[in-house]
């Protein structure tokens, strides 16, 4: 299922899309079954028996609860996220064009509620940004509540996936060795357009990643040479810290940031960035000046 929240009239909601003859549909949840909850987080807490009730919904639901997806605006999956948990240098020849020796252990850094945005609504670089650039990535997003939780049982506890853009502000992620101020600039964490399902998704270390500015391809990578795999990365961090539904992982970029180019490739107002993902759908978003 391909969860996505929405709005009509101005008031989030979450939904379900579905494509058929009419085309591409979002299907609201909670009015088609009001036992289902109106936000993601919520709708996560709830489990298998709410995916259950929303599938059941999406396959008899009724005219009053559907609507084209045209005529509604897209916001993010999780528009406000508990925790955004990010992954730096976790394919080898990202870490290599960042001159950074392959990590010992997962670098964590993380971005924060204020940077997150929809597909489709704008990445907005502000003024006293200089150098923006792109990070295409595999978003992981918790189903269950997760702490000490063994490595070969931790994808039981991801409701699904998305594209994500972990956009970076290269000359204030370098100003000291901390990075996050250079990481969450408003509207620079860009993810969606839709939370799929970990059931459409058995492997995620089996899925082609792309970047792509305009008609080029910036970015082409594979996310099974990730260096620490996403079951991996939550047995490590479950360890200390506990994960909540609906935080969200990202899980690194590969290599052709615009940093590591000659000369550099920085993101300007009038690009419009797509991160694509074998069955993790496609996330764009245009660039536009403060
Ligand atoms: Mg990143």
């Amino acid at each position: 299922m391909k969860l996505v929240t929405f709005t009509l009239d101005g008031r989030p909601r979450l939904g379900a899309l579905r494509s058929g003859k009419r085309g591409d549909q979002v299907i609201d949840l909670h009015r088609a079954d009001p036992r289902l909850p109106a936000d993601a987080v919520a709708f996560l807490r709830a489990g298998k028996r709410a995916l259950a009730l929303a599938q059941q919904a999406v396959a008899t639901t009724s005219p009053e609860a559907t609507y084209d997806l045209s005529a509604v605006t897209l916001k993010a999956p999780l528009p406000r996220p508990g925790k955004i948990v990010c992954v730096g240098q976790n394919y080898l020849e990202h870490a290599a064009e960042s001159n950074a020796p392959r990590p010992l252990f997962p670098i964590i850094f993380a971005k924060y509620a204020n940077a997150v945005i929809g597909h489709g609504e704008p990445i907005v670089i502000p003024a006293a940004v200089q150098k923006p650039d792109y990070e295409g990535e595999l978003a992981v997003v918790i189903g269950r509540r997760a702490r000490n939780v063994p490595e070969a049982e931790a994808l039981d506890y991801v409701a699904g996936y998305m594209p994500l853009n972990d956009v970076s502000a290269r000359d204030w992620q370098g100003r000291t060795s901390q990075w996050v101020l250079g990481k969450t600039p408003d509207t620079f964490c860009p993810m969606g357009p839709a939370l799929v399902t970990a059931d459409e998704i058995p492997n995620p270390q089996d899925l082609h990643i792309r970047t792509v500015i305009g008609d080029e391809v910036v970015q082409s990578g594979y996310t099974g040479d990730m260096i620490f795999s996403v079951a991996y990365l939550i047995y490590d961090m479950t360890r200390i810290m506990t994960l909540e539904p609906g935080d969200v992982i990202a899980t690194g970029t590969p290599s052709g940031i615009g940093a590591a180019r000659t000369p550099p490739r920085w993101l300007k107002p009038g690009d419009v960035v797509r991160v694509e993902i074998e069955r993790a759908g496609t996330l764009e978003n245009p660039v536009v000046a403060e």
